[in-house]
């Protein structure tokens, strides 16, 4: 069902901003109380726009959007509450921030809040801005690695409703001896369940627990080809179980 016509006041993060049109911008936000909005912000390429140059990629904002009856709202007010300067000075940061939006776009294309998500959203590029720190040194680039990049994934997952099972084998229950992960199955799996699964390393599958059950900001560490099990792992579960495809997450 269609709301009303009228305006509502959200905040939300700008995940694309696509030029439209001779002086229009097209923006694509993930709201902290609608979830997905398509929206139009007419005139905010001509020079002197109110809406100054805060209508970009990575931007939180306070936004006022009018209803009509088509597709998009109309942008009709927009205050910046973080431009995540920081992170745009960075090659690896900027590089982090597009592959979370787009598995935002990709995995949470509802019209529905969920503020698990958006919360996890303000985080990942509040680190990667460097507000908090990840190595303890005030520098976003921290938070730009493979690791954190993989934790932010995971949690997106589990906000998404696609966790995967990693306390006992996904197909039959055991407790031990897991050893495998199985995307059709939905998680980890027994020696006994392994056909179906690849291999998952004692170290990959701690990454998993531990990340899901931490802060982003203290998101563990582990080797390179754990972390590649852990990519294949929330690739295959997404596959399977959401039917979407994510880019590499580094
Ligand atoms: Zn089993």
């Amino acid at each position: 069902m269609r709301p009303v016509p009228g305006s509502f006041k959200t905040e939300a993060v700008v995940l694309r901003s696509i030029r439209y049109g001779e002086a229009d911008r097209i923006l694509h936000l993930y709201s902290a109380t609608r979830g997905r909005v398509g929206a139009i912000a007419k005139g905010s390429r001509r020079p002197r726009s109110r809406f100054g140059g805060r209508l970009e990629p990575f931007f939180r904002l306070d936004l006022v959007l009018h209803e009509g009856r088509g597709e998009l709202a109309t942008v009709t007010a927009a205050h910046t509450v973080s431009g995540h300067p920081h992170l745009r000075a960075s090659g690896p940061a900027l590089g982090a921030a597009a592959r979370a939006c787009d598995a935002v776009l990709r995995l949470l294309d509802s019209a529905e809040a969920n503020p698990g998500a958006y919360n996890l959203l303000c985080r990942y590029l509040a680190l990667l801005d460097g507000e908090e720190s990840v190595a303890g040194d005030g520098v976003g680039d921290g938070a730009a690695g493979f690791g954190p990049a993989l934790a932010f994934r995971l949690k997106l997952v589990l906000a998404a409703g696609f966790a995967p099972e990693l306390g006992s084998c996904a197909r039959c229950g055991e407790g031990d001896g897991l050893r495998g992960f199985s995307g059709a199955a939905g998680g980890v799996v027994c020696g006994a369940c392994e056909r179906d699964g690849f291999e998952l390393s004692p170290e990959a599958h701690a990454f998993m627990v531990e990340a899901l059950g931490h802060p982003l900001a203290d998101a563990p560490s582990a080797s390179d080809r754990a972390l590649r099990q852990v990519e294949r792992a929330v690739s295959e579960t997404l596959e399977h179980h959401a039917h979407v495809r994510l880019r590499a997450a580094a």
